[in-house]
This record gives C-alpha cells, sequence and structure tokens, in this order.
C-alpha cells in the first residue's frame, strides 16, 4: 500500500514525489512515457549533442527557494539565454530594446532618448480589449506588425484580435540595451541536463517508479490512499464536459557539420518560413563539438498538448472540471496539464512545494 501514488514524472510529480519521500510517506511515480522528466526530458542525439526531445527549456526564476531545491539535485551552468528575431532580412535583439529600434531603422537612439520614441509610436487612448491591443499600445502598429502579429499567427493560428490580452501582457519593451531574454536572478541550465537532475530527485528509498504505464491502467491495481495527478484534468474525468484545447508543436531536429549554426540559443522567425524559432542547444548546454544540432519549431493543432490555448471559453470549461476536482476527497491536480494554465518550470516546482507543505 503506498501512501501516495504520483501521476506523471515531469517537474511538478517528480517535486511532489521527492517531498513527500522526505517526509517519511511511500511513494509510487508513474509515467505513461517511457523516459522520466516530462517535457523537460533531454537527450543525447546520434551524434552525441544533448537535445531537448520537446522544446528549449531555459531554467530561470526569482524564487529563491526553488532554485535552492533544484540546486539540491544540479549543479549549474551559468547560462543567460539571449533571443534574435529575423526581420527585414536582419537579425536584432528580442525583446526589442534600444539596439533592435536602431538597427531596424538606422537610428541613434540612448537610453535617456528612447522613450521619446516608443511615445512618438504607440497607440494613445486605446482600450485593450485583446492582444493585439496589448501590443500596439506600448509599441504602435508598425512594430506589432513586424515583430508579433505573424508569430502569434503561426503559434497560435489565431489572430491576436481574437486573442485574450494575457497572450501579450507581458511583452517586455526595454528601455535599455539588456540583450538578455529573461532577466530573473536565478538563471541557468543544470550542469548534466534536466532527465540527469530529475533522476537525482527520484532516487530516494522511499519512491518506487514505472514507466510506460497509464493512470487508467493501474488505478485499480495499485494500492494508495492518496492520489496526486499530474496529467490532463479532462483525460482524469473522462472529458465528461468535452475536451480542453491545446495547441501543439512538431520539431524537426538537423545536424550541421559546423560549430555553431547561429549566433545566439533561439532566432524568432515571425514572418519567414512555417516555423516559428531554431533553437541552437550547444549555446545553452555550452557543450563543446565540431558538429551542432538545430531545432526546428512548428506550432500544430494535432499532437502532444503543449499550450493550454488562452480563450474565456476555454477557462469556462477547465472551471466545470476544477469544481468537479474540488469534491473528490484524496485526489489533488497540479501542474500544467493538471491546471490547464502555461506555467514555467519553477512555477510548477513551487505549486508542487506549496502543495505538499499543505499535505500530512
Ligand atoms: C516548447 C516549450 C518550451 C518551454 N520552455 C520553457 C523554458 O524555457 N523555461 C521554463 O521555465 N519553462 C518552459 N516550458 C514550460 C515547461 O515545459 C513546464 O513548466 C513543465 O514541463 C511542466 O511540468 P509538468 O510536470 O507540470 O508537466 P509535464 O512535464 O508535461 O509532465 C507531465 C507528465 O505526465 C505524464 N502523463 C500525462 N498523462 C498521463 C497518464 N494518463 N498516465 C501517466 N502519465 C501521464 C506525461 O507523460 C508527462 O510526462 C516550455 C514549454 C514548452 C511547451
Amino acid at each position: 500500500m503506498f501512501d501516495y501514488l504520483v501521476v506523471g514524472c515531469g517537474l511538478s510529480g517528480t517535486t511532489c514525489a521527492r517531498l513527500l519521500a522526505e517526509k517519511g510517506k511511500q511513494v509510487l511515480i508513474i509515467d505513461k512515457r517511457d523516459h522520466l522528466a516530462g517535457n523537460t526530458y533531454d537527450s543525447y542525439d546520434e551524434h552525441g549533442i544533448l537535445v531537448h526531445n520537446y522544446g528549449p527549456h531555459v531554467f530561470h526564476t526569482v524564487y529563491k527557494d526553488v532554485w535552492d531545491f533544484l540546486s539540491r539535485f544540479t549543479g549549474w551552468r551559468d547560462y543567460e539565454h539571449r533571443v534574435l528575431a529575423y526581420v527585414r532580412g536582419k537579425l536584432v535583439p528580442m525583446p526589442i530594446n534600444v539596439d533592435t529600434v536602431n538597427t531596424l531603422y538606422g537610428t541613434g537612439y540612448d537610453e535617456s532618448s528612447i522613450a521619446g520614441f516608443y511615445e512618438s509610436v504607440r497607440e494613445k487612448d486605446i482600450e485593450i480589449k485583446n492582444a493585439r491591443d496589448m501590443v500596439v499600445s506600448k509599441i504602435g502598429q508598425e512594430l506589432y506588425e513586424l515583430f508579433f502579429r505573424g508569430y502569434t499567427l503561426k503559434q497560435w493560428d489565431i489572430d491576436p484580435q481574437d486573442l485574450d490580452s494575457e497572450v501579450t501582457a507581458r511583452i517586455p519593451v526595454r528601455y535599455n540595451r539588456d540583450d538578455r531574454y529573461f532577466t530573473d536572478p536565478y538563471q541557468g541550465m543544470p550542469e548534466n541536463g534536466y532527465t540527469a537532475m530529475v533522476e537525482k530527485m527520484l532516487d530516494h528509498p522511499n519512491i518506487s517508479i514505472l514507466l510506460n504505464t497509464d493512470f487508467k491502467a493501474v488505478r485499480d491495481r495499485v494500492e494508495y490512499a492518496r492520489l496526486i495527478f499530474t496529467g490532463p484534468i479532462d483525460y482524469f474525468f473522462d472529458y465528461r464536459f468535452g475536451r480542453l484545447p491545446y495547441r501543439s508543436l512538431w520539431f524537426q531536429f538537423e545536424t550541421h557539420e559546423m560549430e555553431y549554426y547561429q549566433p545566439a540559443g533561439t532566432v524568432n522567425y515571425p514572418n519567414d518560413y512555417d516555423f516559428t524559432r531554431i533553437t541552437e542547444f550547444k549555446h545553452l548546454t555550452g557543450q563543446q563539438s565540431t558538429v551542432t544540432t538545430i531545432m526546428k519549431e512548428y506550432p500544430a493543432s494535432q499532437g502532444e498538448p503543449y499550450y493550454p490555448i488562452p480563450r474565456k471559453e476555454n477557462r469556462d470549461l477547465y472551471n466545470q472540471y476544477a469544481q468537479e476536482a474540488a469534491r473528490l476527497n484524496h485526489v489533488w491536480f497540479t501542474g500544467r496539464l493538471g491546471k490547464y494554465k502555461y506555467a514555467n518550470m519553477d512555477i510548477v516546482v513551487k505549486d508542487a512545494m506549496d502543495l505538499v507543505t499543505c499535505l500530512e
């Protein structure tokens, strides 16, 4: 008899399992996939390059307790992610900063004069009703068209005018030359990768692991007192109110006979090609090799559930499931699939830490 069954070996489930085990609980953690680490899974490809199989993952957080917790299981490679956007034939820093504007327009703004530029182009007195309004209220129509409209259309297959303003609410527009993608105080890459970190998190005498195991295949065969479910909440309830929609992705990996393919970890393509971005893993991992592997990301309507689609009707549907969940005893839902909410890695770890604090 296990005290807890934890469904999902991603960072949510793994954090719960580890902290419960440290409280003396006997934990069984399962995953339907054949590997640990959920969407942070990384592995060496046939050319010996460490790649992120489900898309590039860069760790960053403002939460010291999250950083300290994960640091028990990994050292960190000092890495600050940089992203360029390919616009009008040029590679420019993303988020938009002083250098982005100057490179694009041939201007000479500096940190003291750039505010005047943004002020001159932004749409004023606009009532913000959707994702497009949010962007043009900050940087105006042209930069919106160049950097956001095409990217958002590719990413969601929805015009920004039909998406919640929250999708673009946090687009940072910089008044300086800071070209780091994230500005959190704690940033880095696990020195041996995410999978190695997760293996260490689950290395505890109170934790048993079963891979290739779907929840519904074992729920009546395994004895457990309590359940933490980090899979899709609509699946748990047999889709009784309908399916929660997700945007999916497919990834094309290419290995090139060169040391580096591009000058930064990620290059966004808001207006050209069908893919949204190219990531070159060696920038992230610091691996040395004479060859390099890149990943092109293509948004898709079918496939693995990656991004909850941020629209009101979907949140309403999720709330129906959340109400069902609240009626259950000894069952908790967490993680990006359990809560139907996009969340960065640090947030799912933080949520899991908070959840376990409340559990006996
Ligand atoms: C393309 C992409 C890039 C990202 N980049 C970053 C980044 O740079 N930085 C960052 O902080 N965050 C990033 N994220 C977010 C990050 O992936 C998530 O925060 C994190 O993976 C969520 O962990 P989780 O455990 O909640 O979910 P998951 O990692 O998805 O784990 C859930 C697990 O549950 C398993 N499961 C589902 N259903 C069942 C079932 N019925 N039975 C058994 N097992 C089941 C799944 O197989 C999966 O392994 C990115 C996300 C995407 C999509």
